[in-house]
């Protein structure tokens, strides 16, 4: 277990992960997700999810399980939350009104919320005044602070439209709190106020709910971007105004594109199905989001998932803005892929294997044959979405798709005589009596590169455009030995035909 400042040991560790689910789980919410998830394993806490799913329009089912889907795919588990329950659920906001009602009933009996009926067209018309005269809107002028209660209580009995506003105490000053990655953090009162918790149709605003949630579900670290840092000295009055008590805050830096800005959809995919299609690991997003931040001893780079959940400490989490480096994910996913076995390879590369030409029932009939393709590959991918590309030759079955720049550096050239090669290759190959095996094939092949009197490579050259479709396929005699005979002959034959017209 690690030592972390931010621990305290008479407190359980509870973290959560609260998405708004409006669209897909962009890298910065899942680093997030990344994060809270390797605290509570490194610390022996829990880990929570809770949706935050109060915009109607966005927050739909699907944009849900859109989000439950990447976290399951990236292999981060949560011990509470949807689809899993637990004590302090429900874990969907939008099923939490009751717990924000009782919220502000806890409020008004502690005096510290109050209605307003001021009504936007007032509010808009004081800000544009107080803009006008130069000073800047300082907030909400407490117009309705001061109302006596009876009088409250009329207007709301005749339907007036009214808001709960937080009563933020006169002699509350500056709001200060230790950010576990910041450090030290204050805010002036005077930019604090009186905020609005209810609207006006009864919903509660998102400092608010939010709040009510964290101290429910007793939240002891809220570990969240820093696009919420200003929300926070406006949660913590929330708290103070509850009873509550006020949790560990930990705000993670910006994600940074190459160009130094923020990452957006300028930079290209930016979301963790998008990396998925494009043949990401799992594996690989966990470990290249876990470094945008943090770091196990300042030089590490693979670090696998068990050392993550063990070592994950908030003290090694840096508030300067991490760079997004796409060269380095390359590097990382080329390394996760050189590193699986053969079964888990075919087991991730399905999809793609399919686009290259496999049919989903062979694979499943046979799974060792795809098993074999992957050290036809293992040193070369970078991205299992290449596989396509790189692999498609092994399901061409007896046809070849001949590349015209390969033909003609290879089989066309002035000086060369590849149909004889090939006609060559072609008898060689037909003869039943030679083992259908990589080396023994290699070996006759090198055996008839010197009865026709030509180096190897004037054979092995032709063989492979013929057989692969170009000059720069994975290793040949490993191919050949994963295709049925028959094909490789009706390739040559194929080729003759096409290219020499015999
Ligand atoms: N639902 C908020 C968001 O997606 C997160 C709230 C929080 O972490 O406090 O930005």
């Amino acid at each position: 277990m690690s030592q972390d400042p931010a621990l305290d040991p008479a407190l359980p560790v509870r973290v959560r992960f609260a998405p708004s689910p409006t669209g897909q789980l962009h890298i910065g919410g899942a680093r997030t997700a990344i994060y809270n998830w390797a605290f509570a394993r490194a610390t022996g806490g829990s880990f929570i999810l809770r949706i935050e799913d109060t915009d109607p329009e966005r927050s739909t089912a699907e944009n849900t399980q859109v989000v439950l889907r990447s976290l399951r795919w990236l292999g981060l588990d949560w011990d509470e939350g949807p689809e899993v329950g637990g004590a302090l659920g429900p874990y969907f906001q939008s099923q939490r009104g009751d717990s924000y009602q009782a919220a502000l009933e806890t409020l008004k009996a502690r005096d510290a919320a109050y209605p307003c009926f001021c009504t936007v067209a007032a509010l808009d018309a004081k800000r544009k005044a107080a803009e006008e005269a130069g000073g800047g809107y300082a907030g909400y002028d407490r117009t309705c602070r001061g109302l006596e209660a009876h009088e409250a209580a009329k207007r709301i009995a005749a339907g007036e439209p009214f808001v709960w506003r937080l009563k933020v105490p006169r002699e509350r000053g500056a709001i200060e709190f230790n950010d576990a990655v910041y450090g030290p953090v204050s805010f002036p009162s005077e930019v604090m106020d009186d905020m609005v918790l209810v609207r006006s149709d009864g919903s509660p605003t998102y400092n608010f709910a939010v709040v009510c949630d964290d101290a429910n579900m007793r939240i002891s670290h809220v570990i969240r971007g820093d696009d919420h840092l200003s929300n926070t000295p406006r949660q913590i009055l929330v708290y103070e105004a509850l009873g509550a008590a006020v949790p560990t805050f930990a705000h993670l830096s910006m994600i940074l594109g190459a160009n130094g800005k923020k990452l957006s959809k300028r930079h290209g995919a930016t979301s963790v199905e998008e990396y998925r299609d494009r043949g990401y690991l799992p594996d690989t997003l966990v470990n290249f989001l876990a470094l945008l931040g943090w770091s196990l001893d300042g030089e590490t780079t693979i670090i696998d998932r068990e050392t993550l959940a063990h070592s994950f400490s908030l003290a090694r989490v840096t508030k300067k803005d991490a760079l997004f480096d796409e060269v380095k994910l390359d590097w990382m996913n080329g390394t996760y892929i050189r590193g699986l076995d053969a079964g888990a390879w075919a087991a991730l590369a399905e999809p793609w294997l399919c686009q290259a030409g496999a049919d989903p029932a062979g694979i499943a009939a046979d799974p060792g044959w795809y098993e074999k393709l992957y050290p036809l590959v293992s040193e070369r991918l970078v991205r299992l979405d290449e596989i396509p590309d790189k692999l498609a030759y092994m399901f061409w079955g007896p046809r070849v798709n001949l590349d015209e720049a390969s033909v003609a550096k290879v089989l066309t050239k002035e000086g060369t005589d590849a149909e004889t090669v090939l006609r060559g290759l072609r008898g060689l190959l037909a003869d039943e009596s030679l083992t259908w095996e990589c080396e023994p094939l290699q070996e006759a092949c090198r055996a008839l590169a010197e009865t026709l009197g030509i180096k190897v490579k004037g054979l092995f050259q032709p063989l492979r455009v013929a057989v692969c479709g170009n000059m720069v396929s994975p290793p040949l005699f490993e191919s050949i030995e994963l295709l049925d005979r028959k094909d490789v002959l009706a390739r040559i034959d194929q080729t003759l035909k096409d290219v020499f017209h015999g």
